[in-house]
């Protein structure tokens, strides 16, 4: 199958094209056709399997039919991840403009800031800075957000951040999409999927 069959529009598998990307991984091509037509997710899947771009393919397809800022957030465990998947999203929605904002610890919180006064389209970052600037940050809020995606979920749930999650969790609108992606399925994982998704399709890499 080539993306196009799978309901990608031109747009977004000409920048595929560009990337190099021309054949879907196993699991985007396995998820693309629910994930396009507005299903949660839960991706059993480890790096290295394309799953970047499984959940980058149908947030800037959906933000293209109803573009607005902060329209997803994405939380996973390390400034390296969060950084190469900021990375791609750029790259997918280079030809649409897409803009993104970076916010994890270590890292300048003013400089950060200004990032989200610029008001990017996707957010990424680890849930302990994410909360830090809902908290602190003027004017930044994730009430109109569409989609949820938490990378990682088993490492974000061994690095203590569940305290943050919850509290995002609490600061963004119910109706949306929500993607969750781990290598392994934990007791954690289970409830923070109960906790977050609605009737995901499941699919195992
Ligand atoms: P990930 O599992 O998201 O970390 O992706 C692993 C690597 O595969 C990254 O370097 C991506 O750029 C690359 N990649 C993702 N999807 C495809 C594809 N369909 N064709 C070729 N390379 C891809």
């Amino acid at each position: 199958t080539s993306f196009e069959e799978l309901g990608v529009c031109s747009e977004l598998c000409d920048a595929l094209k560009a990337m190099g990307y021309k054949t879907p991984t196993k699991i985007q091509a396995e998820s693309l056709p629910y994930t396009l037509k507005a299903r949660d997710m839960i991706g059993l899947a480890e790096t290295g399997s394309g799953k970047t771009a499984a959940f980058a393919i149908p947030v800037i397809q959906q933000l293209l039919d109803s573009p607005q800022p902060f329209f997803a957030c994405v939380m996973s465990p390390t400034r390296e991840l969060c950084v190469q998947i900021a990375e791609q999203f750029e790259a997918i929605g280079s030809t649409i403009g897409l803009r993104t904002a970076v916010l994890v610890g270590g890292l300048d919180m003013v400089s950060q800031a200004i990032a989200l006064s610029k008001n990017p389209h996707v957010v990424i970052g680890t849930p302990g800075r994410m909360a830090d600037h809902l908290a602190n940050t003027k004017g930044f809020h994730l009430k109109k957000l569409r989609f949820l995606v938490f990378d990682e979920a088993d490492r974000l749930l061994s690095m203590d951040f569940e305290k943050q999650i919850n509290l995002i969790l609490t600061q963004i609108p119910k109706n949306r999409n929500t993607y969750l992606f781990s290598a392994t399925m934990t007791s954690k994982v289970q409830k923070l999927q109960r906790a977050s998704l609605n009737d995901p399709v499941k699919i195992e890499v």
